[in-house]
């Protein structure tokens, strides 16, 4: 992706609270004999940061486009912020905004001229468009370096600004396309505080990216999409759930508790000098109550409860297949369990 989206007008959409910011059944796409997509769907609630995760080549940014109407679908439906993808193209890209993970600004412009000739492409008037720069200079702390040029700027400074440049027209639903790849640490940490902010302004997030710790830092929900198929939903808690590894553990006071524990839970591994049994769950409501409602039936107090959860390490490569791009698994349990 290397545009940055012009809407003709600002966005006039009304939608309720809670009403889909974005729906699509059957999306599907080929090049040729290669399917892209094959029969996507997703349901995205509005003021809600959703996650597109997936390996290089997944068909993440190929949703973008054609969600962005940049390129048409073979077939499927979408609706965005209540308009239909391809009857209602023009009321999608009034609604919508696009930042890319080539920022999409000017180099021999300063940000402030970027700023203004975005504004000036969507008809604002000239103190509206002056107002908004400053606001968005502001906002994203490029005040100081507004009347530099861009080709000066860092990497991270660039992305903001292509962020700003979108944010000028106002969009209810902001597609972003890997927006931190390629951005040092401190950058990646201001990126995900101004799009946390973005969202308490009521404004819905979809958001591509192959970094795990991205989409379990910022997303609501997380859709991992693997060979142009969807191969799981749900927050990154469910996600987490969804594979093998997870487990209970207690701690008791006495060798004693320990012990009555370890023989009421015929399968768990337990640790006697820790005092600690490890009782493997997918760490649902469900097989809490069962593990203390047991505990309470034979009368054994325990210490304390934790759950562990796989990471999306593990959930990313148990899914896709794909070798972690980063970051360690957590999959086997740290404490010396036997
Ligand atoms: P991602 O963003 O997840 O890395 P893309 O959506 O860019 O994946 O690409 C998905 C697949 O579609 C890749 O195999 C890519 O080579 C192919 N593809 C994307 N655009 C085109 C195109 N214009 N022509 C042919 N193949 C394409």
């Amino acid at each position: 992706m290397t545009s940055t989206t012009a809407t003709a007008t600002p966005a006039t959409t009304t939608t309720t609270a809670g009403s889909p910011a974005i729906t699509v059944t059957g999306l599907s796409k080929s090049y040729g004999d290669k399917v892209v997509l094959d029969g996507i769907d997703l349901h995205i609630p509005e003021g809600t940061i959703y996650a597109l995760l997936g390996p290089n080549g997944a068909g993440k940014t190929t949703t973008v486009q054609i969600l962005s109407t940049l390129i048409p679908a073979d077939s499927g439906q979408a609706l965005l912020a209540g308009h239909d993808l391809v009857r209602e193209a023009g009321a999608v890209r009034a609604a919508i905004g696009v930042t890319g993970q080539f920022a999409a600004v000017d180099n021999l412009l300063t940000a402030e001229e970027n700023l203004l000739l975005m504004a000036d492409l969507l008809h604002l008037a000239r103190r509206e468009g002056r107002r908004r720069a400053a606001e968005l200079l502001r906002r994203f702390e490029l005040t100081e370096a507004a009347k530099k040029p861009v080709s000066t700027f860092s990497g991270g400074m660039r992305r903001k600004l292509d962020l700003a440049m979108t944010l000028v027209g106002r969009p209810r639903i902001i597609f972003l396309d890997e927006p931190t790849t390629g951005l040092d640490p401190r950058s990646r940490r201001t990126m995900w505080e101004i799009i946390h902010s973005l969202v308490a302004d009521g404004v819905t997030i979809f958001l591509t990216t192959q970094y795990l710790e991205e989409a379990d830092q910022l997303a609501d929900r997380i859709a991992v999409l693997d060979h142009g198929k969807l191969v799981a939903e749900g927050t990154a808690e469910e996600l987490k759930r969804l594979i093998p590894g997870g487990h209970i553990r207690l701690r008791f006071l006495d060798p004693d508790r320990l012990e009555s524990a370890a023989a009421l839970f015929g399968s768990a591994a337990y640790d006697s000098e820790a005092l600690t049994l490890h009782i493997p769950s997918d760490g649902g409501i469900p097989a809490l109550r069962a593990v203390l409602d047991g505990l309470d039936d034979a009368s054994i107090e325990a210490e304390a409860l934790t759950v562990h959860t796989p990471d999306l390490d593990d959930v990313f490569l148990t899914l896709t297949g794909q070798p972690k791009p980063s970051g360690d698994a957590i999959n086997s349990p740290k404490e010396n369990a036997r």
